[in-house]
């Protein structure tokens, strides 16, 4: 299927304000478009970039019309845009097809529909009440991790349970959720795929990833050797959910890597914090193709532009630390320009090349 060219002078919408959002938006404005964010009232971060910024809640219908009446093409930055919100929009505007997001804003379905094509998840039970959730315990065992079906990131909305002795401080916390069962793996890894209007699919090099307390630490390309034997598999799975959902962007899918093959964590509908590398480490950024699958131009490579790059977040008061970074030559810095230094929240990221 070809889609039509949205040409440069073009405006794409963006719904969203985040980090994310504020690097599309910059990778946007070098191609020639111009973006319209959205997102309800806070610290919009990509409102700094963009033309025009609709501070509006999700619900209000007359807004995201008025949004949508502006775009030629309108994507997201954010995985947990309500559905509501996003059927405002006309489906002929929209890139990627909702669905990805209707699966990726559940674990729990997003887990059965990787598994429906063949990926392997850590062993899992929904949990629904507290007594599903002790049942679920005893079935898989202890170390595990209770999650929260609808809207954990970064390591929120997730109770570690180490031993059966934590079922004594850990309760089911109202909500859907789904109990995992702890992965021993020798790494992490992502495979960030980029699939074009005609179907056209490419990946760029998959990255190692370090996360603390469930939150990304650093990204390192090319991975160790943990992870090599196991990005074929991984790679031919990405494929498979990117074809079911008619998959038009970037797309990115988490893994463990193990003794048993490459474990299925989570996918993000999205650009993804581990493909921020690709901004210098790569002939063509997760940003920049994204625009171009979405827009209808031809996809740039996805090969390295370095020999090692190697990205770290810049997380709470480490943001401080960016400008004497900058005195590393070989140090790229991207400050997201939000205000309040919060413990654990992403305030930047720098890349380190090696070429
Ligand atoms: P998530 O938000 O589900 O991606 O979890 C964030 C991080 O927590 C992961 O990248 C892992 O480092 C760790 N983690 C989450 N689930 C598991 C699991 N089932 N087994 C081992 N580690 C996990």
């Amino acid at each position: 299927m070809q889609g039509p060219v949205i040409k440069p002078g073009s405006t794409i919408g963006i719904l969203g304000g985040g980090q994310l959002g504020r690097m599309m938006a910059m990778a946007a404005a070098q191609l020639g478009y111009r973006c319209i964010g959205y997102a309800p009232a806070g610290e919009n971060v990509a409102a700094d970039v963009c033309h025009d910024f609709f501070e509006n809640g999700w619900g209000d219908k007359p807004a995201l019309s008025a949004f949508a009446s502006k775009c030629d093409v309108v994507t997201w930055e954010f995985e947990n845009v309500p559905l509501s919100a996003v059927e405002m929009i006309p489906p002929q505007l929209l890139h990627p097809d909702p669905r990805a997001l209707e699966v990726a804003q559940d674990r729990l379905k997003e887990k059965r529909f990787v598994e429906g094509l063949g990926g392997t998840p850590a062993p899992y039970a929904p949990v629904d009440s507290e007594s599903e959730f002790r049942q679920a315990v005893e079935r898989i065992g202890t170390p595990g991790i209770l999650k929260t079906c609808r809207e954990g990131y970064d390591g929120k909305g997730q109770w570690r349970l180490k031993s059966d002795r934590d079922l004594e401080s850990v309760r089911f916390p109202g909500r859907s959720c789904v109990y995992e069962g702890y992965v021993p793996f020798d790494a992490e890894f992502s495979v960030i795929l980029l699939r074009g209007l005609d179907g056209e699919i490419r990946f760029w090099d998959s990255p190692e990833n370090r996360h603390e307390g469930g939150i990304l630490i650093k990204s390192s390309v090319p991975a160790s050797d943990h992870v090599a034997p196991h990005v074929d598999k991984a790679r031919r799975l990405a494929r498979k959910v990117a074809e079911a959902l008619n998959y038009v962007g970037v797309l990115t899918l988490e893994f463990f890597a193990t003794a048993d093959g490459p474990v299925f964590n989570e996918m993000a509908p999205r650009v993804h914090n581990s493909g921020h590398w690709t901004i210098e480490g790569a002939d063509t950024s997760q940003f920049e193709n994204h625009i171009r699958a979405i827009c209808g131009l031809p996809l740039g490579d996805c090969g390295m532009a370095a020999k090692h790059a190697a990205m770290t977040n810049l997380i709470g008061e480490q943001i401080f630390e960016s400008p004497s970074i900058l005195s590393d030559p070989h140090c790229h810095v991207h400050v997201y320009g939000k205000s309040e230094a919060r413990e654990g929240r992403k305030m930047g990221h720098v890349t380190r090349l090696e070429r």
